[in-house]
């Protein structure tokens, strides 16, 4: 088979560049994904009791107009519920409205005034540049949130010491501090919240977030999509991918959404240094274990959204209740509810694949999120072996050096996996990557997220 375009994922980023390309009448492309579904990390799956489920819970957050108006073609303006991006952290048997730095009068008094001293003290501290997220965290958080709140919590996502990590892909995504702000917050216990009618989120009525990817799948053409087809290997002079089923496609150009380190490893003949260096980069797996419930979410928990869990007693760091994402995403909304956990591994913090599903009931039954195992209709379990790009040290240098590399050789790595920078890896960041990819190749534009910063 031959094709001018060869994109290889039918994820977000892939999807994105295919969907450009029909917008400029290109028709001569094809997508090839290792799956039998579209969608990748985006896709949602209904477990055998009915539950609808996505791959942790899918939030959209659009940096775009060109998303946006993608999102309003798959889905219709009808086709989504808006919501209050209302989310909080569990600890010390009590909820702190989030961001935690600024509503930490919710703790106990001790904690309260630990957290203080510590931004207190950073006031006298030598300002040295931080080496890595660890140093970070304490330069910005001190001592005290850093003990309560930010080490352990980012330890539990990442799943990775960090001081293992680099910070400089945190942008907006962390709140930082305010002193002045926290302690009138404290002195005048006042809220300070990070929802309200200005922060919304949508999120589609029916099918979970895997329902766009369907619906833009079904935009670009089932025809142009072949799924059940793994690339293993790519020659680059002959420009030939040749999948595992025995078929291969040669072609003029290639955008591949793979993860960066496995596509080193399929290009016959990439140099030897560049797959040396693709040890380096570091990721994290994702548990998803979905819990059907019995009757409706306790009082407390029924207008929120998220909520991240720094502690010990429970294996996940994020729960969503999903029921409140769509009342569609449960059989029957007047009788069931659904929270939806996410647990992190790696080879420096395992997960016992054959207990988590336990472990994480236990965990919901300890943080109170229900009150009794009999409540539990259903479970489910995904394991996303590539998960979360983590922001290993010296990651940017990395990259830099490897993606241009490739880009010589003729190929383009895009995409969460594909170009490895977690701050610009949602879907919105990873569709447009793939658009501004085509942007680029057919009209020499310059791509701005990939090497963006939010
Ligand atoms: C736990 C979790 C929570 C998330 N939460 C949010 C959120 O709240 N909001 C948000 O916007 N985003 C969220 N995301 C991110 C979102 O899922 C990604 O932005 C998006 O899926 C990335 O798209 P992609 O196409 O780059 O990669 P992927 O979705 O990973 O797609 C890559 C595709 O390539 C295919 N592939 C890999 N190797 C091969 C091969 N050899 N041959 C053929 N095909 C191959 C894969 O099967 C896959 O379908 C979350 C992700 C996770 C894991």
């Amino acid at each position: 088979m031959k094709t001018r375009y060869l994109i290889i994922g039918a994820g977000p980023t892939g999807l994105g560049a295919a969907y450009r390309l029909k917008d400029l009448g290109e028709s001569d492309f094809i997508i090839v994904d290792q799956n039998d579904w579209i969608g990748g990390l985006a896709a949602s799956f209904v477990d055998p009791n009915g539950f609808t489920w996505d791959i942790g819970g899918h939030v959209q957050f659009s940096h775009y107009k060109y998303f946006d108006d993608a999102m309003d073609a798959a889905l219709g303006k009808d086709g989504w519920l808006m919501h209050e991006r209302e989310s909080w952290v569990w600890m010390k048997e009590r909820f702190v409205p989030y961001p935690f730095q600024n509503n930490i009068r919710y703790l106990p008094k001790e904690d309260v005034w630990s957290c203080l001293k510590g931004l207190i003290e950073l006031q006298s501290n030598a300002k040295n540049k931080p080496g890595n997220f660890k140093e970070w965290i304490l330069s910005i958080f001190g001592q005290g949130i850093a003990d309560l709140f930010m080490l352990p919590y980012n330890y539990k996502v990442w799943a990775f010491p960090p001081e293992e990590m680099d910070y400089q892909w945190i942008g907006e995504r962390v709140s930082v501090i305010d002193l002045k702000r926290i302690t009138e917050n404290v002195v005048m216990q006042k809220d300070d919240l990070s929802w309200g009618p200005n922060n919304l989120f949508r999120f589609p009525k029916f099918g979970g977030t895997g329902a766009i990817w369907r619906s833009i799948g079904q935009m670009i053409g089932p025809d142009k999509i072949q799924l059940n087809s793994k690339v293993s290997k790519i020659n680059l002079s002959a420009r030939r991918a040749q999948l595992e089923n025995g078929d291969s496609i040669t072609y003029d150009k290639v955008i591949s959404t793979m993860p960066l380190n496995l596509l080193l490893n399929v290009i016959e003949g990439a140099a030897e240094t560049l797959k040396r260096e693709s040890s380096a980069m570091k990721y994290s797996s994702s548990h998803i274990i979905g819990v059907g419930l019995l009757g409706e979410p306790k009082k407390d928990l029924s207008t929120k959204c998220w909520m991240y869990f720094p502690e010990s007693n429970c294996p996940f760091y994020r729960v969503t209740l999903f029921s409140k994402y769509s009342p569609n995403n449960v059989p029957d909304i007047t009788k069931h509810f659904s929270l939806m956990t996410e647990t992190s591994e790696s080879p420096q913090k395992k997960v016992r694949a054959e207990s988590i599903i336990a472990e994480t009931i236990d965990g919901l039954l300890n943080t109170g999120l229900i009150h009794s195992r009999d409540q539990v209709c259903s479970t489910w379990h995904y394991v996303a072996k590539y998960g979360y790009p983590t922001p290993f040290l010296n990651r940017d240098g990395l990259l830099r050096k490897v993606i241009p590399e490739l880009e010589k050789l003729g190929v383009f790595s895009r995409g969460r996996f594909g170009a490895w920078r977690y701050e610009v890896s949602n879907q919105d960041h990873s569709f447009m990557q793939g658009v501004e990819w085509v942007n680029r190749i057919t009209a020499g534009e310059a791509e701005q997220t990939i090497w963006g910063t939010h």
